[in-house]
């Protein structure tokens, strides 16, 4: 099968791309943005479509009648073989079902929004943690499940996908040609929400870890421009997470503390509607440190728990 190679991705600024309209980033490959910009999505889910006479759909984005419109006006007839969802929050995989149907092809994923959590997330939920309201499509079954490592092969090229837990258990990245479609996990304009218990900070570093030594010339994220420079990226994303990493050890330096106390002490001028983030932000940070030794819960890991530093605690 000829592989062809995709050019650079071509992107000159971060001016906002018009909502509806394919843009050709590269030779068989079109980017479509959905209309639901907001502070979370930033300028909206990107939908991606590679291939030629037969494609690939990378996330369908939001269930919106419109941006179905738009996809099934940019394929001109073109023939879908299928549709990769990223991971199952609803600014991606909403869409995927009633894209399927009007297609007839068939939706590929890691799971189901239950798929791939760590024991440590599965036990939280088992003891009552909800999610956090990052909008979980709870009823998105993949027609076909795909393993790390996963081939997806066709008159498109080869498609990789590689199973990238942390912003959500069930993310995948999917490798096409010198292009990594990243989704979530590396994003255009902002680092991403990691949430406990569907985000998990000790796996979210891992997959950072994983991606990085994959060569690959560019990522293109679920949200914002496109990516050139993957391994300055990737750096960045850890080096922030180092960061607030240390501020937390510095703080519990001083006595234990509460997720809530913690957060007082890391964010200035919170506003009120980013504290209840702010505060999941940190947990994910607790829950991290402790599944590393470096710090305790007492009296057991959990949301409300007073935190301190491993060296600090009694040995008795
Ligand atoms: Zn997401």
């Amino acid at each position: 099968m000829a592989k062809r190679k995709a050019k650079k991705v071509t992107t000159t600024s971060d001016d906002i791309p018009l909502v509806g309209k394919a843009i050709d980033l590269a030779p068989d490959l079109q980017r479509i943005l959905a209309p639901n910009a907001s502070p979370m999505t930033g300028w909206g889910t990107n939908t991606y479509i590679i291939g030629d006479r037969e494609v690939v759909i990378i996330d369908p984005g939001p269930d919106d009648t419109a941006h179905l419109a738009a996809i099934l006006s940019a394929l001109k007839g073109r023939h879908v073989s299928r549709i990769l969802v990223t991971h199952s929050h609803i600014d991606h995989s909403g869409l995927a079902s009633t894209l399927s149907g009007a297609t007839s092809a068939p939706i590929a994923a890691f799971g189901d929004s239950r798929a791939g959590r760590s024991e440590v997330m599965s036990d939280l939920i088992a003891r009552g943690l909800a999610t956090g309201g990052e909008g979980v499509d709870h009823a998105f079954t993949p027609d076909q499940t795909l393993a790390d490592g996963q081939i997806i092969d066709g008159s498109w090229g080869r498609v990789t996908a590689i199973h990238t837990p942390g912003h959500m258990a069930n993310h995948m990245c999917f490798h096409w040609n010198e292009i990594i479609f990243t989704g979530d996990h590396v994003m255009g304009w902002a680092s991403s929400v990691i949430s406990p218990p569907d985000g998990d900070l000790t796996q979210f570093m891992l997959s950072c870890k994983k991606l990085a030594v994959i060569p690959c010339a560019g990522f293109l994220p679920a949200h914002g421009a496109p990516i050139e420079t993957p391994a300055e990226r990737l750096e960045w994303l850890l080096a922030h997470r180092y960061a607030r990493e240390s501020q937390i050890l510095s703080r519990l330096e001083e006595g234990a503390a509460t997720i809530s106390e913690l957060t007082d002490s890391l964010y200035c001028d919170l506003s009120p509607g980013l504290r209840a983030v702010a505060q999941r932000n940190v947990f994910a940070h607790a829950i991290d440190l402790t599944v590393r030794g470096e710090i305790v819960p007492k009296p057991d890991l959990r949301f409300d728990a007073k935190y301190q530093l491993f060296k600090a605690q009694d040995v008795e």
